[in-house]
């Protein structure tokens, strides 16, 4: 369980964080953003240029990209809730390191056990390296679903984890994964839909 006494704790506590060297540079913590009791959470991998600047996940290109994608299934940002592996901008838009990420890991560990989601989509290979504990690469990963949480605490599953591309791969690739992100996407609209029958 967390050790923080509420979301809004958590949220104060990240706010202030500085337990890595993302805080030397840092414009800002980017906490996340959306509904605290979404049925549906995504796990980027960090701030950019645009969200360090906004304090907002997901603001860039890459996040206009998620946001026409979450459109492409009958929702809006605001009815989902938008975090990230970590909360602070890597300096040039670097991958962030190990320590970073294990610094980082308990907030991200804590939003998901307020926000509780029953669908969990990982945007990429970090946020799914870290959150199924694999080091398979996405698009080994990619396809299909997988109970939640996994690991050691696999047996109390109640919850499903759907990886999928990050947004910004998807642009890189000029629109060539397209295809394959919009296919995770309609296994996350039903798996919803099975949640909630
Ligand atoms: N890429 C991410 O992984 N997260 C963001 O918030 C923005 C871009």
């Amino acid at each position: 369980m967390s050790s923080f006494a509420s979301f809004e704790a958590l949220e104060q506590a990240a706010l202030g964080c500085e337990a890595c060297a993302l805080s030397e540079t840092r414009t800002q913590v980017v906490f996340g953003v959306g509904d605290p009791h979404a049925d549906l959470l995504f796990v980027g991998e960090g701030p950019g240029a645009q969200e360090d600047m906004q304090g907002v996940p997901f603001v860039g290109r890459a996040g206009q990209l998620l946001t026409k994608l979450i459109d492409g299934i009958g929702l809006t940002r605001d009815d989902t809730y938008i975090a990230n592996v970590v909360k602070c901008r890597p300096p040039d838009n670097r991958d962030p390191q190990p320590s970073e990420i294990e610094a980082c890991r308990p907030y991200l560990e804590a939003q998901l056990d307020f926000i509780a989601p029953t669908v969990v989509v990982t945007l990429g290979n970090f946020a799914t390296k870290l959150l199924l504990d694999t080091t398979q690469g996405i698009t080994q990963m990619r396809g299909r679903e997988y109970p939640y949480p996994a690991g050691d605490d696999r047996l109390n599953a109640d919850r499903v984890l759907i990886p999928t591309l990050h947004p910004s791969a998807v642009l890189r690739s000029g629109g060539a994964r397209l295809a394959d992100v919009r296919a995770d996407f309609v296994l996350v609209k039903r798996a919803l839909a099975r949640a909630s029958s």
